[in-house]
């Protein structure tokens, strides 16, 4: 709640500023304030975009681009009242205007469809209309597509200082390019010059894991200190011919912090790829980010770590496993697509050898179903269990629909879906 009053508390100084200065009657004032509150909401989004690990540690990711895609929705209807009631004797400011609402409203759309999980998590249809969609448009180019807000904003920038009614006072126009500056530079450093700040490792091992996954271990240059249980990183490959460069978020899946092990599973346009990238390629890794660990410190010691990971989401989990195994009950549940796919059945047989009875493992072939889930759990579990749930977006919200009917509070729930 504290994290969403930013929203607010943000366009606060341009606001005041120009309701202090402006003398244009009330009614105009309004819209042109909603005008001026929908821009500081498309900066504050951008700033978001740039996921700070600090502000993951506090709220997690996905709080950080919910609010990131919230703001963009929020802003859009604020621009439309704008639009529709105010005025301008400037040609070029009404048509930077209108295009800059035009082109936010179809990025906003191409955006939630492509890049946020709010409609395709939710119907199986739209999903499969979006993979098949992505054969052309492939996720890169729905990153690009997303960029061209900041194409966006320096257009409304534009038009803000063509509006003589609001140029007119300095101390206004001052603040409001500061605004306009700090969010920019900040997504400047962010891309440009952070990177080079970055972790860096040289991929050690990479081996097939399963039907079509890979296990890939990286050395880093200097140990992740600051890397926690169930944390993940995103990776960038460099100078591999096979990958491109972008940046891919995967989980760490022990609790080494010299050398990184991450599982991965191939199913897209980057990682299919994967297979390719020879030992020896140098990575940077921007992070960790997670919640995990801070959530298992925050419950009471005796509470069992409920564990249920779907594919590859069983990478954080491991890693929880890991670092508590000697020291919490815990009950690992794997549900993965075939027999060969528990690709990590020895790993397990050693944590549970070493566990002293603390960690129980149950594995699936295929989703488990509510009457598996009724039996697997221990009625401690099931009391007073703290569950992590991590898969693909579709399963991890299912399973979090049978827990909850199983007796399970949301607020034991916790989740990781494997999309943005
Ligand atoms: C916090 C977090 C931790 C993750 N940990 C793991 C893990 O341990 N193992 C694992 O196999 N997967 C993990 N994922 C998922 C993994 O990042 C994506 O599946 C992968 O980046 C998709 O690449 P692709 O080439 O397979 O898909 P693409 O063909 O590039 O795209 C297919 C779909 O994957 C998603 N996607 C693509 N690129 C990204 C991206 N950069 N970030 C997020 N989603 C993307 C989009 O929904 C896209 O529509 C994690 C995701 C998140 C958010």
């Amino acid at each position: 709640m504290l994290f969403w009053s930013v929203a607010v508390v943000f366009p606060l100084p341009l606001v005041l500023t120009y309701d202090f200065l402006a003398t244009e009657p009330e009614p105009l004032k309004f819209y042109i304030l909603l005008g001026l509150i929908a821009y500081t909401w498309w900066l504050l989004s951008i700033v978001l975009s740039v996921r700070p690990p600090w502000l993951d540690r506090f709220v997690g990711l996905p709080s950080i681009y919910g609010l990131h895609g919230m703001l963009g929705v929020l802003a859009i209807a604020a621009a439309y009242v704008h639009r529709d009631n105010s005025y301008s004797p400037s040609r070029l400011a009404r048509d930077l205007g209108d295009w800059s609402f035009y082109g936010a409203l179809a990025v906003l759309c191409f955006s939630v469809f492509f890049m946020s999980g709010w409609l395709v998590d939710r119907s199986r249809l739209l999903l499969k209309v979006k993979r098949l969609l992505e054969t052309v448009f492939r996720h890169q180019f729905s990153v690009w597509i997303h960029r061209l807000n900041l194409v966006i904003v320096a257009m409304i920038c534009l038009h803000t200082h063509l509006l003589v009614r609001v140029n007119q006072h300095f101390a206004f126009m001052v603040l409001f390019d500061l605004y306009t500056v700090m969010a920019l530079g900040i997504y400047i450093w962010k891309k440009w010059i952070a990177p080079d700040t970055c972790l860096m490792g040289t991929v050690m091992s990479n081996d097939a894991r399963g039907g079509s996954t890979r296990r890939l271990s990286l050395n880093l240059d200097s140990e992740a200190a600051t890397l926690q249980p169930g944390d993940s990183f995103f990776l960038s490959f460099e100078g591999s011919p096979s990958v491109s460069r972008e940046w891919h978020p995967f989980s760490v899946t022990d609790d080494n912090r010299e050398t990184l092990t991450f599982t991965i599973r191939q199913h897209g346009n980057f990682t299919r790829r994967l297979g390719n990238v020879e030992v020896g390629t140098r990575v940077r890794l921007e992070g960790p980010f997670g919640r995990f660990e801070s959530i298992v410190q925050g419950r009471e010691r005796e509470a069992p770590l409920v564990l249920l990971g779907m594919g590859a989401g069983v990478a954080p989990l491991l890693s929880l496993a890991a670092a508590h195994h000697t020291t919490r009950k815990i009950h690992l549940l794997w549900a993965v697509r075939s027999p060969e796919d528990v690709y990590y059945r020895d790993v397990l047989e050693e944590y549970q050898a070493a566990s002293g009875g603390r960690l129980q493992v149950t594995t699936r072939v295929g989703r488990f179903r509510r009457e598996d889930l009724a039996g697997a759990l221990s009625p401690e579990a099931v009391a007073k269990g703290v569950f992590f749930i991590v898969g693909p977006n579709p399963a991890v919200l299912a399973n979090q629909r049978l827990l909850r009917r199983i007796g399970i509070p949301a607020r034991r729930i916790h989740q990781e879906r494997l999309t943005m």
